[in-house]
């Protein structure tokens, strides 16, 4: 059963966290005199709200989901790292991923000085379950799975990944930074069957937000409340609040995005799958893929001198030889087609 006494680090349940004059009160009144701030300059004068409020209201109505079980952050890399930071100890404990995936885990555990453990994907890039949990052991203390996965696009087996989290122990963090171009719904309704599930979301891909940097992690209280009884005071600065606030009355806006960079996906796919420098396209349910090819530097370098960058991947593990190629506007796509196929 979990219980996140038990897996909380001592020091973190028994800190006496920073109480800011926003936290000591936060409401109606017609004189602020509490916080040093300079009198002039309304409304950047002032602190925001340490718990987003407003904008934490907006986001429960769209994700159909309790205010009290959300946590934002600084983008997702803020979230990421404040699990790490509350739940594993330095020097002994470690956190479980699964391998290649996305590299912000294993830079958060590095510098939090945590052991991070890896455990391959399959040749589809599926998990296993029972490889993923006997990877952990009574140290481990969260495990990273993202769906779909970056870099390799997929969406990964949800029988497995029920698997994982019914059977550890820790918490299971599910990085769905790419769940609005899937075809699947991820696992947010099913937080509530899942205590010791984190589900990370983001503003920055399917929004078309990643400059103003927010990041959501949705969990059961306990968990939200030590995130952000660990965060700085203020993580969220008020003009990203009021950013946000607004950009979500625009529901149709990322939603016609979504659509449109989805049919352009399966237009440029189809369009590299007819070309033999293109040795393989790889599923994906996201807005990004993988690309086979022979020469990938020379590939990369050559579409560098075309002003036109792809991402290399093929030193990752499993991804020998590819691209990550991310879906473009149809001129930007047009003008990658166009480009490879000057390729000698
Ligand atoms: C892009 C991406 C994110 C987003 O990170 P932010 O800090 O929110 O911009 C999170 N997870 C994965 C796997 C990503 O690829």
């Amino acid at each position: 059963m979990f219980d996140i006494n038990k897996i909380i680090r001592k020091n973190i349940k028994n800190l006496t966290p920073y109480s800011s004059a926003r936290d000591e009160f936060w409401g109606d009144a017609s004189v602020f005199l509490d916080a040093n701030e300079n009198p002039f300059n309304f409304p950047y004068n002032r602190y925001p709200d340490p718990l987003q409020r407003e904008l934490k209201l907006k986001i429960s109505k769209i994700k159909n989901i309790s205010p009290e079980n959300i946590f934002l952050g600084n983008g997702s890399d803020e979230p990421i790292d404040l699990l790490i930071r509350a739940f594993c100890e330095p020097a002994s404990e470690n956190i479980v991923a699964i391998e290649p995936t996305y590299g912000m885990y294993k830079v958060a555990a590095n510098i939090n000085n945590v052991e991070y453990r890896k455990v391959l994907l399959d040749e589809n890039y599926d998990i296993k379950a029972e490889k993923v949990l006997s990877a952990s052991d009574k140290n481990s203390k969260l495990i990273f799975l993202c769906s779909p996965n970056n870099p390799t696009g997929n969406y990964l087996n949800e029988e497995e990944i029920k698997v994982v989290i019914n059977n550890f122990d820790g918490i299971v963090v599910l990085d769905e930074a790419y769940i609005d171009f899937s075809s699947h719904k991820g696992f947010l309704e099913t937080l509530i069957n899942h205590p010791n599930l984190v589900i990370l979301q983001t503003f920055s891909k399917a929004w078309g937000l990643a400059s103003i940097r927010l990041g959501m992690a949705f969990a059961e209280k306990g968990i939200i409340d030590v995130l952000n009884k660990i965060k700085y005071p203020y993580n969220i600065n008020l003009l990203t609040q009021k950013f946000v606030i607004d950009a979500l009355d625009d529901y149709d806006k990322k939603t016609n995005w979504v659509e449109t960079i989805l049919n352009n996906r399966e237009k440029l796919i189809s369009e590299l799958k007819t070309m033999p420098l293109i040795k393989r396209v790889f599923p994906t349910d996201a807005n990004f893929f993988l690309i086979k090819v022979d020469d990938p530097i020379a590939v990369y370098n050559y579409l560098v001198d075309k002003k036109i960058i792809v991402r290399n991947r093929s030193n990752v593990t499993l991804c020998e030889g590819c691209l990550r190629v991310t879906v473009g506007t149809d001129e930007e796509n047009k003008a990658l087609i166009n480009a490879l196929k000057g390729f000698e």
